[in-house]
């Protein structure tokens, strides 16, 4: 894709090395220690929280000598988070201007936090190994950087791939302001477990649909999708279809089990979302 000269988001926190520097702060400066060079700072007129600051980056420092490994992976993906940064930018500019003409509501952005293996949502604490996420009660969308090199070894690498996971978490959010989530929900609370997942499995295939939505207006403004993107993206769909998750886990293809859909569906979905670039097309509970 060619991205690099477009726009990036401000609704991004990055809390990708804030964890690690936040634990190395504690173990090489906690308690009393800390609280000493607090007192003596605020003594000296500094700012208790600047001094908090400067011992925590210190902590840091001293500390990704030891690892760098890990130094080395976050150099990667700081491109990785430039380039979701701009697809987050172009999924505002695309919603900003199209779910107002297509829905008559408007849009509001939601935000999007970066981090490292463990993470605090309004939803929960979540693990990287639960993959990219949206939670609804704080209108904010995670994602451990990581998950992109899973995607790659599950045979869907490339940037449209990538790009196409961000827009699907997006698709969560839309269902929330238009409030179709909320509607499944209490709809799942009198069903049964069986039927419930039926409905899980249309929502997520609503939000491939969408993410088709975003990527066929961010590519009619802005024509940045080259030979092999698409392909990629669908490639992406289908390697986290739950047939073929299943079948990664060595299971059995079990349909009622099912919560995304088959990768065929999710394929359909994301396509139709494409060839159409229109909301209203993206009626999955209709089917
Ligand atoms: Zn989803």
């Amino acid at each position: 894709m060619k991205w690099r000269n477009h726009r990036r988001s401000d609704n991004i926190d990055d809390l990708r090395r804030q964890k690690s520097s936040s634990r190395a702060g504690k173990t090489k400066l906690g308690g009393i220690g800390l609280l000493v060079l607090i007192v003596v700072g605020m003594l000296s007129g500094q700012n208790p929280l600047q001094i908090l600051e400067t011992a925590i980056n210190s902590g840091t420092s001293t500390s990704y000598t030891e690892s760098e490994g890990d130094y080395q992976a976050s150099t990667a993906n700081n491109e990785t988070a430039q380039f979701i940064s701009t697809m987050l930018a172009s999924n505002e500019d695309i919603w900003n201007k199209h779910l107002s003409q297509q829905t008559r509501r408007n849009y509001r952005e939601p935000r999007l936090t970066l981090f490292t293996q463990q993470v605090n949502s309004a939803c929960g604490q979540a693990s990287s190994a639960s993959g990219p996420f949206y939670c609804p009660a704080d209108q904010r969308i995670y994602i451990d950087l990581a998950f992109f090199n899973e995607l790659k070894r599950m045979g869907a690498a490339g940037e449209f791939a990538q790009a196409y996971v961000l827009a699907h978490e997006v698709g969560h959010h839309l269902q929330t302001l238009l409030g179709i989530s909320q509607q499944v929900t209490q709809l799942q609370q009198r069903t049964s477990q069986k039927k419930s997942n039926k409905l899980s499995v249309l929502l997520e295939l609503q939000a491939d649909c969408y993410a088709g939505v975003w990527a066929h207006h961010a590519e009619v403004n802005n024509r940045w999708l080259e030979k092999g993107d698409l392909q990629a993206g669908l490639r992406a769909a289908s390697a986290i279809g739950d047939d073929q998750l299943q079948r990664n886990a060595g299971q059995r293809v079990n349909p009622d089990a099912f919560t995304h859909g088959t990768s065929k569906q999710r394929q359909h979905w994301l396509a139709i979302g494409l060839k159409y670039g229109k909301v209203t097309r993206c009626n999955t509970f209709s089917q």
